[in-house]
């Protein structure tokens, strides 16, 4: 199977992509991947290393909003999964436009060349943001999408037009929304890379509000092996929720990171709100247990215990893009997904 992964060069897509052409993807097999990746500040070919020599692996840096480069590329593949996007809400409520062209306008150039190029299946990989907030209970599939900042708008949008090539033009599209995710690889302008690579130097770290947000914890290697399995199994015009069953408050979160890394409440600064901030998210996952048999396999604690260690034995990695996150680090704007 010919993979083309936009995005690749990020964190969830760099993960999708080392998995797969490791083999470690049983749902795929074996398999040819294309990545397309603008490389934004966010996508970094250090991600790709350890596969980068492959026979197997293609990398091409371009917009997934550039349609002759979209037409090129997508020109060969099998199948498309998704990933390229702008995703962080910080810099979505200080400057949306990007997020529209990439998020939105390209996630269409791409479903256009999908069409021509006879794709036979778009994954279009995507958030629980797109619901807005929930104070009890859990969105199910079904349920309206109602986004509050521009990501999630953004998001909703792209979603939203991938599911119309389905009814319209009859295009294999599988959407997935995906709660909050963890793990190596993750650019440290998200709370917990964030977090830990400055508890790591001893610096302080902002919470935001009364630090009450609620979000689900899944380890990216779990919604990676939930993406694959929809790739292969999951039916056509359909959406799929993905989540880890670990709803921690910031308050509970920060307090965890805090033990992990051995240090206390002295080091966290209490920041003014987030704009829109959205109260608390939670996905009913029974569609993709009961239908495709996903279960999510890295408990949060063994989970976030390799994750502090990787961040702690990979300071080359993430040094060098603490300029980069330099916008997550200004104090008012700083980030929780
Ligand atoms: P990321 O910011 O780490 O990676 C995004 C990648 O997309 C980067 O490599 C970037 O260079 C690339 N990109 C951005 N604009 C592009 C463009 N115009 N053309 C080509 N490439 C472009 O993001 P991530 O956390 O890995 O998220 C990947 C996907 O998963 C996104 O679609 C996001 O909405 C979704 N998602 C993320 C989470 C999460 O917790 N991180 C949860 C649910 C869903």
């Amino acid at each position: 199977m010919k993979i083309l992964v936009t995005g690749g060069a990020g964190f969830i897509g760099s993960e999708f992509v080392r998995s797969a052409l490791r083999g470690e993807l049983a749902d795929i097999g074996d398999c040819q991947v294309t990545v397309l990746d603008k490389l934004t500040y966010s996508g970094n070919l250090a991600n790709l290393a350890p596969v980068a020599d492959l026979p197997s692996f293609r990398f091409v840096r371009g917009d997934i909003s550039d349609g002759s480069v979209v037409d090129q590329v997508v020109a060969g593949h099998d199948v498309i999964v998704h990933f390229a996007a702008e995703t962080h809400v910080d810099r979505s409520i200080a400057s949306p436009t990007q997020f529209v062209m990439t998020n939105v306008l390209g996630t269409q150039v791409l479903l256009d060349a999908a069409m021509r190029h006879g794709v036979r299946r778009f994954v279009q990989v995507s958030t629980d943001e797109v619901y807005g907030s929930i104070d009890e209970g859990s969105w199910t599939e079904a349920t309206a999408v109602a986004p509050n900042v521009p990501y999630a708008a953004t998001k909703a949008g792209g979603d939203l037009l991938a599911l119309s090539y389905h009814r319209t033009f009859g295009l294999d599209v599988v959407v997935t929304r995906c709660t909050n995710n963890y793990g190596r690889y993750q650019f440290p302008e998200k709370v917990i890379p964030l977090f830990v690579t400055n508890l790591l130097d001893g610096r302080r770290i902002p919470l935001y509000g009364d630090g009450g947000n609620r979000r689900d914890w899944l380890h990216v290697s779990d919604h990676c092996r939930a993406i694959a399995l929809v790739l292969g199994a999951g039916r056509a015009g359909e959406v799929y929720h993905i989540g880890g069953g670990t709803e921690l408050s910031n308050v509970e979160l920060t307090t965890r990171l805090l033990e992990a890394c051995g240090a206390g409440w002295d080091l966290v600064d209490h920041v003014p709100d987030r704009q829109g901030h959205d109260r608390r998210y939670s996905l009913d996952i029974s569609k993709i247990k009961d239908e495709l048999g996903y279960a999510p396999r890295v408990r949060f604690e063994d989970g976030l215990a390799q994750t502090i260690d990787w961040y702690r034995s990979n300071r080359e990695w993430w040094e060098p893009l603490r300029d980069r996150a330099r916008f997550a680090t200004r104090g008012e704007l700083l980030g929780t997904l």
